[in-house]
């Protein structure tokens, strides 16, 4: 479906903006995630920025992460902190010079305000305003009128305070009575009034911006065409509009999408940074230690998704084709993603249906691929030499591959390809096991182990077949104890393609060790 942005006559330019203090959820990866099909799907620029103005809640190496997490799953950045780029720097506190300058503008148009207050004075307010059963206390159009501000103090005494080295801020006039409206792409339109915007912080006298006022500078000196980001920030949308027309850049605006949260699998709330580790599935893309506490949160990455998996669960968290197909790569995703399927509603997070996005991943996978890391594990586990073979692996994962998750689950599925069983499901041994049972195997290894049985699925399969019949026994009856036999297991990948793939040899030997082991089992 076409998307008609035709307000944005400018070539498009969107961000991710995260701010580095942790690692990036999942919510942070999905946003990064969409930007990034957008650009992609308008031949547009995608930039990373990081917004780091608030040195307070910095953390080492979130950076670092957030880097690395979104070139393992392949969305990559035209501009930014890693490539560079013509806006260049785009670190926040590197831009620290750039922003004084838009605050002091603002100041001028009188738009914006200094603010002397201490800490003690804003806490007196709030607890007045408490008292007097204010429901939220704020600093807007009626309190500001009572605080220590260049709006109550005079002009010189502003200038002295300021000349004194006195610490301020600067704050953002809110008006009065008025009504802000803009059009989300997701939401429709957004109507918000005035009075319930409080006078935000923009600039500190450390000349450091915050959020607000840096954020929407650089989008403005970037010239983002659209802001793509998550729900939380929709409140202070309003605040980024008023800020566009205080310094005339409406013609600058971009366009807002806001994305709905993730939530709960049950529904139940917003899935947060603590969910993961607690309902049993990751929420970050690469496992986390956090510098200070040592606390590890797990990713995606170690837990053994493969990041065309991740991308696509992702994608499917909040968006949908229209259609029936479920599996797209990310060049599908690009040709088909539109921001009018994303839904206005949260995303439930199942974590079933993430582990079915990797199952169908690993199943498409060249076997040959995968036994390069499934020979590792192979390896380690002390295999005899002639078994640690890339071919014969690959095999292996050919036929186990559609009873796995992850490739961590091949050595419990299919280790018995490489050692054999050291014991039985005894449940089926107790429940099927009998004599006929025992003479039917003494003679089924004869004539397996005879060359005129070519060891084909199908040769083996047809001997089975007509000893069964020539014993008077149920095909039925004899496969699972015969895979029990030879696998340990009662249930694996299809047994006359694993017959064939062991051998006759290992076969005949296993079925040997079988016979014996159960005999002596019984008559203990
Ligand atoms: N720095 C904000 C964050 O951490 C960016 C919000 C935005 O995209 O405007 O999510």
């Amino acid at each position: 479906m076409a998307e008609n942005y035709s307000s944005a006559t400018r070539p498009v330019r969107v961000r991710f903006a995260p701010s580095p203090t942790g690692p990036l959820h999942i919510g942070g990866v999905r946003t990064a995630l969409y930007n990034y099909l957008f650009a992609r799907r308008h031949n547009g620029t995608f930039i990373l920025r990081i917004e780091d103005t608030d040195r307070n809640r910095f953390v080492p190496g979130a950076e670092q992460y957030i880097v690395e997490s979104l070139k393992w799953l392949g969305i990559h950045f035209d501009e930014g902190v890693v490539n560079g780029g013509p806006h260049a720097p785009y670190r926040q506190s590197e831009r620290k010079p750039m922003y004084r300058q838009y605050a002091e503008e603002l100041i001028k148009r009188g738009n914006a305000y200094y603010a002397f207050d201490t800490t003690e004075e804003l806490e007196a307010m709030r607890k007045r305003l408490e008292a007097a059963k204010v429901a939220a206390p704020q600093y807007n159009y009626i309190t500001r009128s009572s605080m220590k501000n260049s709006l109550t103090l005079s002009e010189d005494e502003t200038k002295k305070r300021l000349d004194s080295g006195e610490p301020y801020v600067i704050r953002i006039k809110i008006p009065r009575n008025e009504e802000v409206r803009f059009h989300d792409i997701i939401r429709g339109w957004v109507v918000v009034h005035t009075q319930s915007l409080d006078d935000k912080v923009l600039f500190k006298s450390d000349g450091m911006p915050t959020y607000h006022l840096a954020n929407v500078v650089d989008d403005y000196l970037m010239q983002i065409t659209h802001v793509i980001r998550g729900e939380e920030w929709l409140p202070s949308a309003p605040l980024h509009v008023l800020l566009y027309r205080f310094m005339g850049w409406q013609d600058m605006m971009p366009q807002f999408a806001h994305l709905s949260l993730l939530l709960r699998p049950d529904g139940n709330g917003k899935l947060s940074k603590r969910d993961g580790d607690r309902l049993g599935f990751p929420v970050f893309p690469l496992d986390w230690k956090d510098p200070v506490t040592g606390e590890k949160s797990s990713g995606y990455r170690e837990q053994g998704y493969f990041p065309e998996a991740v991308v696509n669960l992702l994608a499917f968290l909040g968006w949908n084709p229209g259609t029936t197909q479920e599996l797209f790569t990310m060049e599908e995703l690009v040709e088909t993603f539109t921001l009018d399927r994303v839904s206005k509603h949260g995303a439930k997070f199942d974590p079933e249906k993430a582990r079915w996005y990797n199952r169908q991943y690993l199943i498409r996978k060249p076997n040959e691929e995968l036994a390069d890391i499934f020979l590792q594990v192979v390896k380690a586990k002390g295999v005899p030499e002639n078994l640690v073979n890339r071919d014969y692996t690959a095999k292996v994962c050919g036929l186990i591959k559609e009873k796995a998750y992850f490739t961590s689950d091949f050595w419990d599925i299919g280790g018995f390809f490489y050692i054999p069983p050291a014991a039985y499901d005894n449940s089926v041994i107790q429940k099927k096991w009998n004599d006929h049972l025992h003479s039917f195997f003494a003679k089924l290894k004869h004539e397996l182990d005879n060359p005129s049985c070519n060891f084909t699925a199908q040769s083996i399969e047809a001997v089975i077949k007509s000893l069964a019949a020539e014993s008077g026994i149920s095909p039925g009856s004899v496969m699972q104890p015969f895979r029990v036999i030879v696998t340990g297991m009662a249930a694996g990948p299809a047994l006359f393609e694993t017959m064939e793939l062991l051998g006759r040899d290992e076969v005949v030997k296993r079925i040997d060790a079988g016979l014996i082991r159960i005999e002596a089992s019984s008559t203990t």
